[in-house]
């Protein structure tokens, strides 16, 4: 069978694991295998899913150092943020583990005497997964974790560019008492993806990643369903600056926001949109900090900004930065794809980047750069900042500096994204609280949260009815003044 490997962004000559290429005929396998251990899962009491769901927590934190280590090796991330993404992890795995012993679904009065109406939530079968290389143990964990608990199987078709943290993180579910087959991976690149998309066994594809890929997905996968298709795609979060904003808040949240993780998080922020009075001075205390950091080996705990991806990625960002210039942009700090970093031969690396003089009509301004690239935008009025906020396709993340807590508020109301933040950067979820986008940041879905459950899982209406006689919704309903017997016969 043919195989790839899996390298090290920083030196792409260090291979970290070596997979099978695999094709539809796998995930026929893997469905198969999923679907038979689903069947006997969906009969352990939910609270027992969760404890397993809690010991698999247990064991990501345990190893919470060695998995850093890996997710920075195999991605590039600097270890700090690695640390970060095993701990997203464990922190679903403990908030959904929660769930399992809280509300199931919810109880109305029946509009008859005599009867319960409730609902429920039941398992959808196998669900097929498709995920990103970015938060590469977060993301299977936002995933598998409700579906786990909601009584699925899962067929799990991880980034070609993190085999080994999707690896790692399945392991440790099995470590945890995950059934034997409960969880399939299949590896590849675009073909198991899309044979999963298409499989007439999976009940539910949940996909993350870029939007011209996930609109090829639901594509694929409504034209031979129906069938539950959620989608998390990209995004082209903006930071607002308002003239009262404390700038120094502001310089370390654009910082961290533009340029952790190489701008490569799909809440990244990538426009600065700053009001013309302070505009000046943050671009040049921004440029200062941005021109010190230090790229370097992901592992080494001194570096700030890791390599991105691979060599294609870095040429695209810098294709964006040339055509930036070419449309009138200034380059305020950064530029250039590095290769020549010390410890780190053959990686990519992009120098973080900003941008001054970007025009809201500029690519740069509209399309996700998926980079270390800052384009700011100075305008003065509030409203057009926030019209300039909503002009793109995406609706991930946005955020407003101000200490006046009208402006902030009045924000929060009139941009159209998923989530907001004040006086904070684009980038910062937390786990119980709902996490996607509006616009063609996705379809609707939510993942984290109390509501993270519902792409998992489907709703089950229940009525019993113990009155003994037949009992017509809408036609023996007691109307108003009307008395209910003891035996809720109407009067
Ligand atoms: P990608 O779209 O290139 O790949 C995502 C997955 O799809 C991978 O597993 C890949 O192998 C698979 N794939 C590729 N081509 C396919 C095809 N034709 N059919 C089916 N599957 C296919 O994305 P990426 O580069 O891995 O990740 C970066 C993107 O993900 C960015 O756009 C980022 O914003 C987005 N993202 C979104 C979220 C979110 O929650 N909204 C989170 C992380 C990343």
């Amino acid at each position: 069978m043919a195989t790839f490997d899996s390298v090290n962004p920083a030196r792409p000559s260090e291979v970290i694991g070596t997979y099978p290429t695999q094709g539809a005929a796998d995930v026929d396998r893997a469905v198969e295998a999923a679907a038979a251990a689903q069947r006997r899962w969906a009969r352990v009491p939910i609270p027992a899913r969760a404890g397993v769901i809690t010991r698999a927590g247990e064991i990501l934190l345990a190893h919470k150092a060695e998995l850093a280590e890996l997710v920075s090796r195999e991605c590039g991330k600097i270890l700090l943020e690695a640390g970060g993404d095993v701990q997203e992890a464990v922190d679903m795995a403990n908030f959904v583990a929660g769930q399992g012993r809280g509300a199931w679904g919810e109880t109305v009065p029946s509009e008859l005497g005599s009867k319960l109406c409730w609902t429920t939530r039941a398992p959808i079968g196998v669900i097929g997964m498709i995920t990103p290389w970015n938060f590469p143990v977060a993301i299977p964990s936002w995933k598998c974790f409700p579906a786990l608990l909601a009584g699925n199987g899962i067929v799990l078709k991880p980034s070609e560019h993190a085999p080994t943290c999707a690896a790692a993180f399945v392991a440790a579910c099995y470590e945890a008492g995950v059934p034997e087959g409960l969880i399939q991976l299949v590896h590849g690149y675009a073909e198991p993806a899309a044979a999963i998309a298409v499989h007439p066994g999976v009940g539910a594809v949940s996909f993350t990643g870029s939007v011209p890929t996930g609109r090829k997905v639901a594509a694929a996968a409504m034209e031979t369903g129906p069938r539950l298709v959620s989608l998390e795609l990209g995004g082209k979060n903006a930071m607002v600056v308002r003239p009262d904003a404390d700038l120094d808040l502001v310089v370390d949240g654009a910082i961290f926001g533009a340029f952790g993780t190489s701008g490569q998080r799909c809440t990244s922020t990538s426009r600065l949109i700053v009001h013309p009075d302070v505009a000046g001075e943050l671009v040049e205390r921004i440029a200062k900090r941005a021109g010190e950091l230090r790229l370097g080996d992901p592992i080494d705990p001194s570096t700030d900004v890791g390599p991105v991806i691979n060599r294609a990625s870095a040429d695209r960002i810098a294709g964006m930065v040339a055509d930036a210039i070419a449309e009138g942009a200034t380059v305020a700090c950064g530029g250039n794809v590095r290769h020549a970093v010390f410890g780190c031969d053959g990686g990519s690396f992009f120098e973080p980047t900003v941008l001054t003089g970007v025009d809201p009509h500029h690519r740069v301004a509209r399309e996700e750069v998926f980079g270390p690239v800052l384009a700011v935008m100075e305008i003065a009025d509030l409203d057009e900042a926030l019209d300039v906020v909503n002009s793109v396709e995406y609706g991930l993340s946005s955020c407003i500096y101000s200490r006046d807590i009208n402006t902030a508020l009045y924000a929060v109301d009139r941009i159209d994204a998923g989530i907001v933040y004040v006086n904070a950067p684009t980038i910062g979820a937390e786990i119980p609280l709902p996490f996607g986008g509006t616009k063609h940041t996705g379809n609707g879905f939510r993942e984290a949260g109390a509501r993270g459950i519902e792409q998992f899982s489907q709703l089950k209406t229940v009525y019993i009815d113990y009155s003994g006689r037949l009992q017509r919704a809408q036609i023996d309903t007691p109307g108003p003044g009307l008395g209910v017997s003891p035996k809720g016969q109407a009067e």
